[in-house]
């Protein structure tokens, strides 16, 4: 049995909702003492005088499903999971009915982090990062969504539909309505992509029900969630309201600070943080689910409310919380992430081409899934 004393941390306490100076000890796979001073002789011992803890990072928003008939666009898990300090991570939608069963063998079995997906309606899923892939009806498929997580219940953990012009085109409205039909039958949230209209965004949130997750809900498209004089349409007040889930997912073209920034402004949340990387963005806009957290700290949120927005919030919102991920408990799995804060300054560029510059840069080192540690090696 392997064990490990990292001392001198500051713990991020889930139920007080702030950072405490602990040590924890970690035997095999599990968390076995959080207190304030630790004695043990351990097998390794990890100074984290300069460091915070938290429960492993989660991204609810990327794109992994690395199938070599599929990748065009899509990345390894482990280059923006374990490289990154990042322990879990959900594939939203690249695979469909048609595909997704070769995401056990191609992701979740050959990869260090911890992967999830959601199923696309779209039978192909979206083998590229081009559109279309459920724009048409005999493209979309209920019964399939319905029997791919029946298939495979311990790692689909929801739908996804993207209703944006460029992806599901005039089956828009129709394409969520059957998301959620699907999501209601095999009891999982429903995960909806907002972009290019048709749809309208309003008649899109009007569809979504309580634990309902809307991804890219700050994008700076017009026909966002801003309406006349930048006010908050009050469809996205009322989805807010009743329940359904904010998700950042940044990607090339799904985050603007000036959006976030009004939004925030009308006392609209952000439950999730969440990165949409893949091929297409990993050079540039996105490069890191560390980055993206970055931003949220320029943008006025507190270091606390950033990390649950990549801990608890996340692995409530797909049940992964119920898998270990979003706790930090005395016999609960050693999942955590050791991160710097610094006042290290980096340019930081939205989808729209806004650049900001950091002054709480956040830089995971170190990252343990079930008690194994990765040290990060990605330059962030
Ligand atoms: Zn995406």
């Amino acid at each position: 049995m392997k064990s490990t004393l990292i001392k001198h941390g500051l713990v991020y306490a889930v139920e007080a909702h702030q950072f405490q100076p602990m040590d924890v000890l970690i035997e095999d796979k599990q968390i076995v003492a959080i207190e304030r001073h630790i004695k043990a002789e351990t097998d390794s011992t990890i100074d984290a005088s300069s460091l915070h803890i938290a429960p492993g990072f989660i991204d609810l928003h990327c794109h992994i499903f690395n199938h070599p008939l599929f990748k065009n666009g899509r990345l390894p898990a482990d280059r923006i999971g374990v490289n990154q300090g990042v322990a879990c991570l959900l594939d939203t939608g690249s695979a469909g009915p048609t595909t997704i069963d070769a995401f056990k063998e191609f992701v979740i079995d050959t990869q260090s982090t911890a992967t999830y997906a959601l199923c696309n309606i779209g039978s192909p899923g979206q083998p590229g990062i081009t559109g279309g892939h459920a724009a048409t009806p005999e493209l979309i498929s209920l019964s399939g969504t319905v029997d791919a997580i029946e298939r495979n219940p311990d790692w689909i953990l929801g739908v996804k539909v993207l209703a944006s012009s460029t992806h599901t085109g005039l089956m828009g409205l129709e394409a969520v309505k059957i998301g959620r039909k699907a999501a209601e039958i095999a009891g999982t949230p429903l995960m909806v992509h907002i972009g290019n209209a048709p749809p309208l965004v309003d008649d899109v949130l009007d569809l979504l029900r309580p634990g309902d997750i809307v991804t890219h809900a700050y994008h700076g498209k017009t026909g966002g969630v801003l309406g006349y004089n930048d006010l908050v349409i009050p469809q996205f007040r009322a989805a807010v309201e009743r329940g359904v889930i904010v998700d950042i997912a940044h990607g090339r073209s799904s985050f603007s600070y000036q959006t976030c920034a009004k939004a925030l402004d009308q006392g609209m949340p952000v439950h999730t943080i969440s990165s949409d990387l893949h091929g297409g963005n990993i050079n540039r806009y996105v490069v890191s689910l560390a980055r993206t957290m970055s931003k949220f700290r320029t943008l006025g949120l507190s270091l606390e409310d950033v990390i649950q927005a990549v801990t608890v919030n996340p692995a409530k919102a797909v049940g992964l919380d119920k898998k270990g991920f979003g706790q930090l408990n005395v016999g609960g799995p050693a999942n955590l992430t050791l991160f710097a804060e610094t006042d290290r300054a980096v340019e930081m560029e939205d989808a729209e081409g806004e650049i900001r510059i950091s002054q709480n840069w956040i830089e995971p080192k170190m990252v343990f899934i079930d008690g194994v540690c990765f040290e990060t090696t990605e330059v962030l």
